[in-house]
């Protein structure tokens, strides 16, 4: 059905190992994204029985030869030397019909030589998630990996409780991270660590070969990758929960959907995450942290790098404080969308301030406070502009910001710009409390709502009766604050 290769293992151990998949009971699919798998070049797509058999781990599709991946990784803060794939595989790469190359890999499926004390499994709940979320960031644009497949394992496995099973079939552009890079540098052998960043070169960064110094090209393209990513959450009040770097790719895509979770209430402190105690990757925090993140990549790369003494310092630590001009460009252009406004709007900085203040004093939800706002720029009427106040605890001092506001916007309003304001600010996210509810189902047995959202959640401009209705934020008794991995 696809035709597999295998690129990665050109590379030496130990940064990959061969391990293959542990059966699992009864696979059952619940899912197959039969549209991601068109572009994958797949054909003579089989039965759902096989597709179960296949991306459940029980036979593997032909050409399949998988291997986990060794990284390591700072966690919390703290760095763990060996960490890697203790319960992914990857069964190899396809060239999708773009021509690029990307990676299929199971996850859940069993124990691997990295998997320390885990027992190598997922349990269902996590797996809907990740399904949902990535698929809805895809339909947004924002650089995701991508769901190919769910399927149910028909087992149990025991985290705070028993919990279903379940193996998900994850789709990248590839999975290093930038915990491999640290793996490699922490081999202590300087040709692994070159041949990885010349691997990455080649997949990711081929105009960095180009360049006077090639590792220090890829450190500022993956810089710039990361700091445009990292923007992109921030427009959509997206939290990742687990921002270690392992869980960072160097490829800069939205990786490793764990106990993430959307802002609804505006609060730069937020965090979902159980285990985020101190709450490291709360909301205001996830652009210094990429940017640490990338300094700790940037430290694996300076003894490929050309320069000596104080000049690979100074080079390497400029290519790290970029992220930050790189960030707030990115940011600026974003604000300007989500506001409505031109592209170089010199208020757009100073009006999202504004709002960011409203939502947050006013406990206004973020994503339906820019669709009323959308609506509103669209056809400013009554009816619309009372629908933005009845968001907002303070709508005296939100009817203050939306006169400034409109002064700026109004002045040209053009239906290119309602467009791109349109595109920026999505009538749904995969709210908590939706997502939850589509769990709940499944660990019933019942799986119609994981499908009806999904299906909305990869349409989030459509509106409909059904979208809005699963796109209002969650009522006090129907909040989801905790999320787990
Ligand atoms: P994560 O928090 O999912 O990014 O995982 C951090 C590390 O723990 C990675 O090396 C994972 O492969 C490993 N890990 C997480 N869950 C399990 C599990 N159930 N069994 C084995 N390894 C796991
Ligand atoms: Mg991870
Ligand atoms: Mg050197």
């Amino acid at each position: 059905m696809l035709t597999f290769e295998h690129d990665y293992k050109t590379l030496p151990a130990p940064l990959w190992a061969a391990c293959q998949p542990t059966p699992v009971d009864t696979p059952t699919l619940i899912a197959f994204n039969r549209a991601l798998a068109g572009t994958l070049g797949a054909t003579d797509i089989p039965d759902d029985e096989t597709l179960a058999q296949w991306f459940g781990g029980t036979t593997l599709p032909p050409g399949a030869d998988p291997v986990a991946l060794g990284y390591a990784g700072h966690q919390f803060g703290n760095f763990v030397p060996q960490l890697g794939d203790g319960r992914a595989l990857l069964l190899g790469e396809v060239m999708d019909t773009h021509g690029q190359r990307r990676d299929i890999q199971l996850k859940g499926s069993g124990r691997t030589p990295f998997s320390r004390g885990g027992d190598g499994r997922s349990p269902l709940g996590p797996v809907l998630r990740e399904y949902l979320v990535s698929e809805f960031m895809a339909a947004i644009g924002v650089p995701t990996t991508r769901a190919l497949a769910a399927v149910a394992s028909g087992e149990q496995v025991r985290r705070q409780l028993l919990e279903p099973g379940a193996v998900f079939t994850r789709v990248a552009s590839s999975h290093v991270r930038v915990g491999t890079f640290q793996f490699a540098a922490a081999s202590g052998n300087e040709q692994t660590l070159k041949a990885l960043a010349d691997y990455v070169i080649k997949r990711h960064y081929p105009e960095a070969a180009e360049a006077k110094d090639p590792y220090l090209a890829l450190l500022d393209a993956v810089v710039t990758r990361q700091a445009a990513l990292i923007a992109r959450w921030m427009s959509l009040g997206f939290i990742h929960g687990v921002m270690n770097t392992d869980n960072t790719s160097v490829a800069g895509e939205t990786i490793d959907y764990g106990p993430c979770a959307f802002m609804e209430q505006f609060d730069p402190r937020k965090v979902f995450s159980s285990i985020d105690q101190g709450g490291r990757y709360a909301f205001e925090n996830q652009p210094g942290i990429a940017q640490w993140n990338l300094a700790r990549f940037a430290e694996t790369l300076l003894p490929l790098m050309q320069a000596e003494g104080d000049e690979l310092i100074a080079q390497a630590t400029d290519a790290i404080r970029r992220f930050s001009d790189v960030f707030a460009t990115e940011q600026r252009r974003l604000h300007a969308d989500k506001l409505g406004l031109e592209a170089h709007s010199e208020q757009a900085h100073d009006l999202m301030d504004g709002l960011e203040i409203q939502m947050h004093q006013g406990e206004m939800d973020m994503t339906a406070t820019f669709d009323a706002l959308t609506q509103y720029a669209a056809s400013p009427d009554n009816e619309r502009y009372a629908a933005l106040l009845a968001l907002t605890t303070h709508p005296e001092e939100l009817a203050a910001w939306l006169k400034a506001w409109q002064v700026v916007v109004m002045a040209g309003r053009e239906s290119e710009r309602l467009d791109a304001m349109r595109r920026a600010n999505p009538i749904i996210i995969p709210r908590n409390h939706r997502v939850q509810e589509a769990i709940t189902a499944a660990y019933d047995g019942n799986f119609a709502p994981f499908h009806t959202l999904l299906d909305v959640v990869t349409h989030p401009f459509d509106d409909s009766t059904e979208a809005r209705r699963l796109a209002a934020p969650a009522t006090s008794s129907e909040q989801v604050l905790r999320t787990f991995c």
